[in-house]
């Protein structure tokens, strides 16, 4: 039986804003024993009458640095994004309990070619696999389908067109507002999304999918639709209706 990893203490290094509600923030944690791509810790806030409150975060970051980072989209009227987003500085300290999570994780010495879907915050652990990808001499194809609300609320999307290479694509979805001349109308992933903007699963991919949950189960029923095999689809569901 393996024992829960221990909370640690994780202090804040850097915090900056990403998009209109949303902040990038790297945590500095001695012990930090590393941690795969895809991968998650629970985040823990103390306030001073000793009330905690945890949540999940999935990791941007991967391999064995001990400076993590994390990507916290604002839920408005929640109880510990706001703070994450909004308030806390660098300086400051919370605590973190991880790695967490063995199945929705991408290691480069799988053979396969690999489609990543994400809605909005569910970026981040499909980027610490686009890191991943890139920084090993994996030669499986890598494509990510990114749904986002408009350009503005897209968390790392400089990286991305960065990382974009013969070996990684990147296609955009837009669900409320497309910037000028984009070829598809702003609306939510379907099944012509699906099939125009993803690997075929004619070529059987190991596909993830991570985001809101009614988005990763949107996504999902889609895939399986177009062909793609149930045992094949990972999901990582962020919570909200
Ligand atoms: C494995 C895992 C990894 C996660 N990684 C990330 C991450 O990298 N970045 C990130 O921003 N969030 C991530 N989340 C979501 C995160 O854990 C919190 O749920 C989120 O930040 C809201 O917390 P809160 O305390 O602000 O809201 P709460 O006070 O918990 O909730 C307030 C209201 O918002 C709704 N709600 C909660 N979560 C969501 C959501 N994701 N979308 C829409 N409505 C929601 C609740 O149902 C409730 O009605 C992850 C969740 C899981 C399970």
């Amino acid at each position: 039986m393996t024992s829960a990893p221990l909370w640690l203490v994780a202090e804040v290094v850097t915090a900056r804003s990403a998009t209109p509600h949303g902040r990038v923030l790297e945590l500095r944690v001695d012990g930090w024993p590393g941690n795969l791509a895809g991968q998650h810790v629970d985040v823990r806030l103390t306030a001073e009458d000793g009330y905690q409150a945890v949540r999940s975060y999935s990791l941007a970051s991967s391999g064995g640095a001990d400076v993590l980072e994390l990507a916290v989209d604002e839920i408005p009227d929640g109880e510990v994004s706001p703070y994450l987003v909004e308030d806390v500085l660098p300086g400051d300290q919370l605590e973190v309990r991880g790695p967490i999570g063995a199945y929705f994780v991408w290691t480069p010495d799988r053979p396969e070619p690999v489609q990543l879907i994400a809605g909005g915050s569910g970026i981040v652990p499909l980027l610490a696999m686009a890191r991943a990808h890139a920084r090993s001499n994996s030669t499986a194809p890598m494509r990510m389908l990114y749904s986002v609300r408009s350009a503005n609320d897209a968390f790392y999307a400089d990286e991305l067109t960065e990382l974009a290479d013969d070996r990684f694509t990147v296609d955009w979805v837009y669900t409320r507002s497309a910037p000028d001349g984009w070829p598809r109308p702003a609306g939510r992933i379907d099944a012509a999304t699906i099939v125009a903007n993803t690997i075929p699963a004619a070529d059987r991919p190991a596909v993830y999918v991570c985001g809101p949950t009614s988005f990763v189960e949107a996504a999902a029923d889609l895939l399986v639709t177009a062909g793609h095999s149930p045992d094949r689809i990972r999901t990582e569901r962020f919570g909200g209706a």
